[in-house]
């Protein structure tokens, strides 16, 4: 029987985990099967789907949202990434123990450094929002070389929170400031912004000072198949050189799943190309 993976959420019928991981186990010769389980919408029930899940099979799941907190507190391992966003998106069942760790980071580095090819050293980043998602992509970011991070949430207390608690992991190299989405911080040249909102999942634009987008080599939108969302429509006619969103992250952080599982890396640019979206 080939083994059996998964992704864990709810809602999950629009995931593209299951697409994107058969696509790889065909690509690789892997014999597996991925589904896609609704976890429900009562809090705290992770666990037992884990457990049902193992007992039938299961060797490792993807998850996401609302259960990527929740899947940090199942494991009784977590690497780093996984421990300082304080959540994990992929675990692997080792017998008994359940592993843990957080890809999304890394998939959004690889996608803008390996796939846009856009340099992450020495860059300034503008990381919005201080959601989970910016949580698991800031010591990354540092990690990769960046040398200035603002992070701008509308919620501004948050983002300075934010940049004191990630400060000491950054290393030395990279300087981090938090601030609210309209203040002066924001005013100065950025090399790439990122959004990490998920006001573009609302259709809504953000109270940015034009400034922060003119000429930015790069705006990045984590949100994916949605066309040109609001942010990347303001990039636009603030001048950014170039547009993307987070269709790569999405199937970069599956690969480095995929790879941890499975012991081989699927090629990702094929996989992309198919599920990419114009934005228009
Ligand atoms: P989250 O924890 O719920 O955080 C949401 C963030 O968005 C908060 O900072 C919130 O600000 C901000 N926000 C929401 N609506 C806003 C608005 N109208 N104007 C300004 N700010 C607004 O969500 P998350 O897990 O971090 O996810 C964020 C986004 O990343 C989602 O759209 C998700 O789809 C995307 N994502 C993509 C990938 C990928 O693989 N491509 C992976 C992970 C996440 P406040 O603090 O002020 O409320």
């Amino acid at each position: 029987m080939p083994d059996r993976y998964a992704v864990i959420g709810h809602p999950i019928a629009h995931s593209q985990s299951p697409l994107i991981h058969g696509l790889f186990a065909q690509a690789t010769g892997q014999q597996l099967t991925y589904e896609a389980i609704d976890g429900g919408d009562r809090p705290g029930g992770l666990a037992r789907v884990l457990e049902a899940f193992r007992a039938d099979g299961g060797r490792g799941v993807n998850v996401t949202l609302p259960f990527k907190l929740e899947a940090l507190a199942c494991a009784g391992e977590a690497d780093e990434a996984a421990r300082l966003a304080g959540a994990a998106n992929a675990l692997r069942f080792e017998g008994e123990r359940i592993q843990a760790r957080n890809f999304d980071g890394a998939g959004l580095v690889r996608d803008i450094a390996v796939n846009l090819a856009v340099p992450l050293r020495a860059a300034r980043v503008l990381l919005l929002g201080a959601g989970g998602a910016a949580r698991g992509a800031i010591v990354p970011l540092a990690r990769a070389g960046a040398g200035r991070i603002v992070i701008a949430n509308r919620t501004a207390d948050k983002a300075r929170q934010l940049a004191f608690d990630f400060a000491p992991h950054a290393g030395k190299g990279c300087a981090i400031a938090g601030a609210g989405l309209g203040e002066d911080e924001l005013g100065g040249a950025f090399d790439v912004v990122i959004n990490a909102t998920s006001a573009s999942l609302a259709g809504a634009a953000l109270q940015l000072p034009v400034r922060s987008l003119a000429g930015v080599p790069l705006a990045y939108d984590m949100v994916y198949g949605k066309g040109l969302t609001p942010f990347l429509r303001q990039a636009q006619a603030a001048g950014a050189r170039r547009l993307a969103d987070g269709i790569g992250m999405l199937v970069e952080q599956a690969a480095e799943a995929f790879a941890w599982w499975r012991g081989v890396r699927p090629e990702t640019a094929p996989v992309i190309a198919q599920l990419a979206k114009p934005l228009v």
